[in-house]
């Protein structure tokens, strides 16, 4: 007991001494310091978690309880003490700054800016993408994102593709090994963005209007296709919808696109995913109505036609898979290539050029 009693009392005198020098160090160390940086690395030294006066606090405990309320009522002294130092130093420096600011060369308002010489702007595909997806938003759809990374069951399974329709074969599809996934999980980078419309049919209920955009992958390389590029696709389901809306939504769509002139016509085509299915075709921007032109015509090939999207109603077996009553509900659907309207539209030959990133090409749109 004794002992014990001897070294508390060793620790009050050992905090009073340590208080006593604090007083006067941190004073010196705060008229040092020239900036709030240096002032606030000042202020950790003695507030902060290994500062001076945190040491002697944590050394409180070991003082005797007679003696403890008085130095704790010394050591919330001189913390107040420090607060107010570091307060006052601190509204000095910034009033030297202020001043330094003031007194400095004043800035000619007159002088011209600064242009950068190369102004970025958005990938024309990009822009292209985001114009079409503005169109369907004024008609009323709602825009929806999905993962370029895909489950086969939202790609191909889900939307009807037979298990031996060539699509699924390796030969078209870049096929994405999952590590530890049973054998019968597989995954693919996306081959179109109808995996958007399986993912909002199985989540939502009728009706919806949604369209969305993004990249797919397909094992292609030529010049009118490439590996990796661009769709907006829609859909709209909800009771009684017909193939003359489809109709109609499509041809305002092509004419806000193209001008109020603009022809359509719809041909039967075949998809996994729509019954019926049809392509829908613009009158060539190039050669329309010019019978001189249109022979030779290279962008439509002397038709007067130009295929621009697929499109049909909703096979009852995509909704089946995704949940919907396809005795109550009907709906249609369409997936439109980006940078097929985008080479229509800026008279680009060569699809590939849009992915080389050579400023020349880019610096015109
Ligand atoms: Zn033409």
């Amino acid at each position: 007991m004794l002992r014990r009693s001897e070294s508390s009392v060793a620790t009050a005198a050992e905090v009073d001494q340590r208080l006593a020098a604090l007083g006067g160090q941190f004073r010196d160390r705060f008229s040092q310091a020239d900036s709030e940086q240096e002032l606030r690395l000042a202020r950790a030294d003695v507030l902060g978690k290994k500062g001076a006066l945190t040491g002697i606090l944590k050394l409180m405990g070991a003082v005797p309880a007679d003696q403890r309320r008085q130095l704790g009522e010394r050591v919330n002294g001189i913390k107040a003490e420090v607060e107010a130092a570091f307060n006052d130093r601190l509204a000095e420096i910034r009033r030297a700054e202020r001043e330094a600011d003031l007194n400095a060369a004043p800035f000619d308002l007159t002088l011209p800016g600064r242009v950068p010489a190369l102004r970025g702007h958005l990938h024309p595909i990009r822009q292209m993408r985001d114009h079409i997806l503005e169109i369907f938003q004024s008609l009323g759809f709602e825009i929806a994102w999905g993962p370029e990374v895909e489950l086969e069951v939202n790609n191909f399974t889900k939307l009807a593709f037979p298990p031996d329709h060539p699509a699924t074969d390796m030969q078209d599809t870049f096929w994405v090994k999952v590590e530890g996934a049973p054998s019968d999980v597989r995954a693919l980078l996306r081959t179109h963005t109808s995996n958007v419309q399986v993912r909002e049919m199985s989540t939502h209920p009728p009706p919806m209007a949604i369209v969305s955009g993004g990249a797919v992958y397909r094992r292609d390389d030529d010049i009118t296709h490439s590996p990796m590029f661009h769709q907006v696709e829609g859909f709209l389901v909800d009771v009684g919808i017909s193939f003359a809306h489809l109709k109609g939504v499509l041809t305002e769509f092509a004419q806000r696109l193209y001008g109020r002139g603009s022809r359509v016509r719809f041909r039967p085509s075949y998809f996994p995913f729509v019954e019926p299915g049809a392509e829908m075709d613009i009158g060539c921007v190039f050669c329309d109505g010019d019978e001189a032109r249109r022979p030779s015509c290279r962008v439509c090939k002397g038709t007067g036609w130009v295929e621009v999207l697929g499109c049909g109603m909703v096979h009852p077996l995509v909704f089946a898979h995704c949940g919907i009553d396809a005795e109550k509900y009907t709906g249609f659907a369409f997936g439109v290539g980006v940078e097929r309207l985008a080479m229509l539209r800026y008279q680009v030959p060569d699809i590939r050029i849009f992915f080389e990133n050579d400023p020349r090409f880019l610096a015109q749109f």
